[in-house]
């Protein structure tokens, strides 16, 4: 579902240049739920921002679903960026808007009728259990709805990859472990490829079926959670 081969990013700013990553190369299979984990600053953003093109590889590329992103124009990318979604450690709700709203938000940009829009953030809203919550704004809910909205949304254009950037990192640890369940689920239901990033192991063992551990700006070990956390 995903390859990296061969990923560099170096940020330049005046007078210094910053290696975030260097000759990254990675796979993740269709229907897996891989996560990287590393400490801050080791490129676990940087490298999620290049999967999604957020963020310009300096050198390397990028394959989604067969698809080198890495070599899209802008409106090839707009249409393969459909098929990523993306959950994140802030939520990023919109507050003016509701959550039948936020989650309506995509479908709206990606121009489905208002009706067919509306039946599928019903039916995402049921997905995730907030279907009594539909009217309310977000700063009335609890963070584990708040991320219950994001990944309702995220999944608005039935991604086949999503993207998680600490996702759980603002929670409490039980809300944390409903929000994994729920991921867990989603995985099973559609088959869906999940990328997770983070700093905490408990949800990598918890979550995930593999794991890269990234340290200054290189993968040094890959495997089953199993292998690579057991203590020989
Ligand atoms: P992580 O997500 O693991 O905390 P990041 O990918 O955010 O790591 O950062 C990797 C390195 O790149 C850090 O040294 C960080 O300061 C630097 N970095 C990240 N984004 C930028 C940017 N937009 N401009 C310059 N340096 C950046
Ligand atoms: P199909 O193979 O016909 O696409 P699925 O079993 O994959 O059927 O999907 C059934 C329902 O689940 C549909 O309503 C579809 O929109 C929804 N769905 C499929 N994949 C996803 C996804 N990744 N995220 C959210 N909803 C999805």
């Amino acid at each position: 579902m995903i390859e990296v081969r061969n990923l560099t990013k170096i940020y330049t700013a005046p007078g210094q240049k910053i290696v975030a990553l260097d000759d990254v190369s990675l796979r993740v299979e269709k229907g897996e739920i891989f996560g990287i984990i590393g400490l801050s600053g080791a490129g676990k953003s940087t490298l999620i921002r290049c999967i999604n093109m957020l963020e310009k590889p300096t050198r390397g590329s990028v394959f989604v679903d067969g698809v080198e992103i890495t070599a899209l124009n802008e409106k090839e990318l707009r249409r393969a960026r459909q098929k990523i979604g993306m959950i994140f450690q802030h939520f990023n709700l919109l507050s003016s808007r509701t959550v039948f709203d936020n989650v309506m938000f995509p479908l709206e940009i990606a121009g489905i009728p208002r009706k067919q829009a509306a039946e599928r953030v019903r039916e995402l809203l049921d997905l995730v259990g907030l279907a009594d919550k539909a009217d309310v704004y977000p700063a009335q809910l609890s963070g584990g709805q708040k991320q219950r909205v994001g990944i309702a949304r995220a999944l608005a254009s039935s991604p086949k990859l999503l993207l998680s950037d600490e996702a759980t990192s603002a929670l409490d640890p039980q809300t944390t472990r409903s929000i994994l369940n729920l991921l867990k689920d989603i995985n099973r239901k559609f088959n869906l490829t999940i990328l997770l990033i983070t700093h905490d192991m408990n949800v990598i063992k918890e979550a995930c079926d593999r794991v890269a551990v990234i340290a200054d700006s290189r993968i040094v070990e890959v495997g089953n959670v199993l292998d690579v956390f057991s203590n020989p």
